[in-house]
């Protein structure tokens, strides 16, 4: 029975990472659950899985749990309990957005296996993260489609050989969208994305290929390879999640439905396969994969997170910080989608770069690139 704490029960990921706990109950049993404000589906998830630690963001949300027959914590302490319950063998990490360094660096210290969802520990803290899950003994592994289709092309594998990694992006909504038209996209033209569910924050980076970015930069700590050996291919079809090139020529891809259940539950038995029952991918009916380059005039985000992972240090954690906050303007009708990078290439620009040597270093860091985009939104004048 391996025993789990998720980090973000409500959100997209939770969901279905609920839903595989939920089809392997002989398997899997929920220790602890943290969310933010979906109170009416925490409280259902409670019922149906009894954990015994739960936490919410906002105290009044954590009064309105009262009677539940758990302990019912708040904040980023309730997190980080929720993290570090010493019930749990696991820990899913997938609260979205910088919120989720804190609890998982917690989790990692206190020697919990992790499923790491939340892509923004690594690349605001990929250096410090690594180091300390080596010092701890613990395995990281990627739920992210692309990166367990990575870990899932190395398994077996002599890593001294790789060559090069390659991501791959379905492209998002925009692919082909006429060039004029993309700075008066509105937030639900971005959220149109072809071929994944997804929360809303993520939907707006696949669009504007930021949320690949993060995804290079995450590669490069989980897998230890230097960006100048991470390519990224659009493929519109979703269906190769990524590969990995060796010295060789051989080439080795995982394929799949663009199923998000698919990565989870590998995470979640590795190194064994659960028999999860979902559609076979039908080549046939697909018939034909296609791949081209990114377009980086049209998605400027790419080229600025391999510019942030060039330049190390808190600049990753700054371009993160400011993606977000640039984000939440473009989703509330603030900005145009085409200010998005370039609120963050000035951000970044006016940004001292320093050692990400401690958590501390890269929460001021985050603190700091927000205020600035901030200002910058503002003033108008991006
Ligand atoms: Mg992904």
């Amino acid at each position: 029975m391996k025993r789990i704490s998720i980090l973000g029960s409500t959100g997209s990921i939770g969901v279905s990472t609920l839903d595989i706990v939920s089809r392997f109950p002989e398997r899997f049993e929920i220790v602890g659950l943290a969310a933010g404000g979906n109170i009416d589906l925490l409280k259902e998830q409670i019922g149906r899985f009894r954990p015994s630690y739960v936490s919410v963001s906002e105290e009044a949300a954590a009064l309105s749990l009262k009677g539940m027959d758990c302990h019912v914590l708040h904040g980023i302490e309730g997190a980080i309990a929720v993290a570090t319950a010493p019930e749990a063998d696991m820990v899913v990490s997938a609260i979205v957005g910088a919120a989720g360094l804190v609890p998982t660096v917690a989790a990692i210290k206190a020697g919990k296996e992790i499923a790491l969802a939340n892509k923004e520990t690594l690349v605001m803290a990929g250096e410090l993260v690594i180091r300390e899950a080596r010092e701890a003994g613990v395995n990281i592994l990627p739920v992210d489609s692309e990166h367990s289709a990575i870990f899932q092309s190395i398994v077996g594998h002599n890593k001294d050989e790789i060559k090069r990694l390659i991501l791959t992006a379905s492209g998002g909504p925009f692919l082909n969208y006429p060039m004029e038209k993309l700075k008066g996209a509105t937030p639900a033209d971005a959220l149109n994305h072809p071929n994944w569910q997804m929360g809303k924050k993520i939907t707006v980076d696949s669009a504007s290929l930021m949320n690949k970015g993060l995804e290079v930069i995450e590669a490069r700590w989980l897998f230890d390879i230097p960006a100048d050996r991470i390519d990224v291919h659009i493929h519109p079809q979703s269906i190769i999640h990524s590969m990995v090139e060796y010295i060789d020529g051989s080439v080795m891809a995982q394929m799949g439905i663009p199923d998000m259940r698919i990565p989870i539950s590998y995470a979640l038995s590795y190194p064994e396969r659960l028999p999860v029952s979902l559609p076979s991918l039908n080549l046939l009916e697909i018939e034909k994969l296609t791949f081209m380059k990114p377009d980086h005039e049209r998605f400027p985000c790419l080229n600025l997170a391999y510019n942030a992972l060039m330049a190390g240090g808190t600049m990753t954690a700054v371009l993160n910080a400011a993606n977000e906050i640039a984000v939440d303007a473009f989703l509330n009708g603030r900005i145009g989608f085409t200010e998005i990078p370039e609120i963050i290439d000035k951000v970044m620009s006016s940004h001292k770069n320093g050692a990400a040597s401690h958590v501390d270093d890269i929460l001021r860091a985050d603190l700091w690139a927000r205020g600035k985009a901030k200002e910058i939104i503002k003033g108008g004048n991006s």
